[in-house]
């Protein structure tokens, strides 16, 4: 009989390791949101278009190339050729490829969920022991069933309340630190004339603005992704949002002379846990006594790329244990 393997998370990492398992196992995803890609995200609000997360993505691991080079055929990816105002002293040149999602950031996993078993808007709360697998609790009190293994993706300080303590790896989880981002999504009626698509900026409270309807696929009228630093999100994680929603658009103003505090559509995303300070510094973590594991861009550090990788090397050691069994 097929062994049963419970994924959390609809990320790039949770659908890399469904996809590289599904011919081994009987797969099922658990996302706690109602839509894919998790931190590759996309937000509608009318007819505006936002990627709130991920701005963009490199490829320098030859299988993301591949992955990357077949979804840019296949639909899912473009290539993202306008230039960046990188306004950071001594910020290095680069001709290296930006890639995105189409039409949106999550059109990547949209791609990428094809044929997969997945299950939206089901939070994971605990693991329960049963018959040497594993039970989910969802925060319903609801049981999807019984897994021979279970990974984690969700962030490493989501993962380590996730895991039961016979996982045994909360030192570990414990050191990845990450950090927050302040998003603010602005609609207007007009597109600004800024000196580029995107300014990566060198400011106290603002590190990126895009004129995101610039990005290749979007469809929509013109539409900005303001993120704050981390560390001035981390400062002021629990404020008063509209507060920190000025304080975006005020520092906006100094960086492009355009005052948006009266544009026609605003919203503002908190992320806890948006970038990776300090990785795990391996791939995974993984036991298979237990049948469990974790995995994520966390493990390597805060790029997609990264969620790629470690879920790719994760997908091959549980593939070599499944076929010792
Ligand atoms: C604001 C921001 C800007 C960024 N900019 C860039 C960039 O420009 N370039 C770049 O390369 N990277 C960027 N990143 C980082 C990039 O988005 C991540 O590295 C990558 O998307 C991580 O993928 P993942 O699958 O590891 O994790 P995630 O995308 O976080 O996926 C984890 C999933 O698990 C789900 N989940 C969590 N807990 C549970 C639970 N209990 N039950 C069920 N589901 C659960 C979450 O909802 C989520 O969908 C950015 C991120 C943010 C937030």
């Amino acid at each position: 009989m097929n062994r049963k393997i419970a994924v959390i998370g609809a990320g790039l990492a949770g659908l890399t390791l469904a996809r590289q398992l599904q011919g081994l196992a009987d797969v099922t995803v658990f996302e706690k949101s109602r839509g894919l890609g998790g931190r590759m995200a996309e937000r509608r609000r009318g007819d505006f278009r936002f990627d709130h997360g991920a701005q963009y993505f490199t490829a320098r691991d030859p299988a993301f190339q591949d992955l990357v080079a077949t979804l840019a055929v296949t639909g899912g990816v473009a290539i993202w050729r306008d230039d960046i105002d990188d306004r950071r002293p001594g910020a290095p040149q680069t001709t290296e490829a930006r890639f995105v999602g189409a039409p949106g950031m999550n059109g990547f996993a949209r791609a990428l969920s094809q044929d997969l078993d997945i299950r939206l808007d089901m939070d994971i709360a605990r693991l329960e022991r049963d018959d040497g697998g594993w039970r989910l609790i969802d925060n319903k009190n609801g049981t999807p069933g019984r897994f021979d293994w279970v990974i984690s993706t969700a962030p490493a300080p989501q993962t380590a309340r996730l895991m039961p303590s016979q996982f045994g790896h909360d030192d570990a989880l414990s050191k990845v630190r990450m950090s927050g981002c302040f998003t603010l999504m602005i609609g207007l009626e007009h597109a600004p004339d800024f000196s580029a698509s995107a300014i990566r900026a060198h400011h106290p409270v603002v590190g990126w603005i895009a004129l995101n309807s610039a990005k290749p696929g979007r469809e929509g009228p013109p539409c900005l992704v303001i993120h704050s630093r981390n560390d001035w999100a981390d400062a002021h994680i629990e404020e008063d949002r509209d507060w920190i929603a000025r304080e975006l658009i005020a520092g906006v103003a100094d960086l492009t002379g355009h005052d948006f505090s009266d544009a026609p559509h605003r919203d503002l995303h908190r992320w806890r846990y948006a970038n990776v300070e300090t990785p795990l510094g391996a791939p995974f973590l993984m036991d298979a006594e237990l049948g469990l594991a974790a995995a994520g861009d966390w493990c390597l550090g805060g790029r997609v790329e990264c969620a790629f990788q470690s879920a790719q090397q994760l997908s091959w050691a549980i593939a070599e244990k499944l076929k010792e069994t």
